[in-house]
């Protein structure tokens, strides 16, 4: 997105934990030919912590990273910010400080900082499409309102967008929202069913991207030494 994004420290790519699909893993490692493992991570919830995510996700189940009761989620890995030490960003989050007249909000006085996706044209299904989502029972779409970031009260860095969106501030034409948000819900679909077939298993972790890729053989054609490395399991407790 372009506009409001343009003057932002991309607070969103900051902030969330972005769970993704194998689709956008996949696409991500076969344009930048990175392997798998190196951007993404695995989040561990209890049952109950995973509740919230449910609707959309569904949890993979792994036979071998201790707990059987753990529900796993792919998601990319958040790294330590160079702007801003002690705070995280989104792997391909890159981020410069820009002379400004006034201070801002992050508290540099005469400097602003700016975030930009490195990966544009290949980011997930999810920063394509937000913060617009998809009615539930109609093919109508409409901008909601980005759920403020837990983390928001701990640094200035993790508040989201400067003013509220309206469908002018979206530089996107509205056919390429919808156009993404269908996509969007197809993949995360066919995500989700592959995830319970990967379920039935008794997988372990390393397993993981290799049967993804075997689901998804017709629409990616893998390099097996980009997948071999599983992603990175992450203890999550909040
Ligand atoms: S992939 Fe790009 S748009 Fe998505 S969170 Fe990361 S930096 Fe932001
Ligand atoms: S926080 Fe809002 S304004 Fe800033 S980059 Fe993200 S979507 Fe754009």
């Amino acid at each position: 997105m372009a506009g409001m994004c343009d003057t932002c420290h991309a607070g969103c790519c900051r902030g969330y934990n972005l769970l993704i699909t194998a689709f956008d893993a996949l696409r991500i490692s076969r344009d930048l030919s990175l392997p798998v493992g190196e951007f993404s991570t695995l989040l561990s919830f209890s049952a109950e912590q995973s509740k919230r995510f449910e609707n959309s996700f569904t949890p993979i189940k792994l036979s071998d990273l201790g707990c059987s009761e753990k529900r796993y989620f792919l998601a990319l890995r958040r790294i330590e910010s160079k702007q801003f030490p002690g705070t995280v960003k989104c792997y391909f989050l890159n981020e410069w400080l820009r002379e400004h007249d006034a201070p801002n909000r992050e508290g540099h006085s005469g400097k602003r900082v700016i975030g930009r996706c490195s990966i544009y044209g290949s980011r997930p299904m999810m920063c394509r499409t937000y913060p617009t989502s998809l009615h539930n029972e109609t093919p109508l779409g409409f901008i909601s309102t980005p759920r403020p970031i837990d983390l928001a009260d701990k640094h200035a860095i993790y508040q989201l967008c400067p003013e509220k969106w309206t469908a002018e501030a979206l530089s996107t034409d509205p056919t390429t929202v919808l156009h993404n948000l269908a996509v969007n819900r197809f993949e995360m679909d066919f995500y989700n069913r592959s995830i319970s077939e990967f379920n039935k298993g008794g997988h372990k972790v390393a397993e993981f991207f290799p049967f993804m890729a075997r689901l998804y053989e017709n629409r990616f054609r893998t390099v097996p030494s980009l997948i071999s490395t599983p992603p990175v399991a992450v203890e999550k407790t909040e």
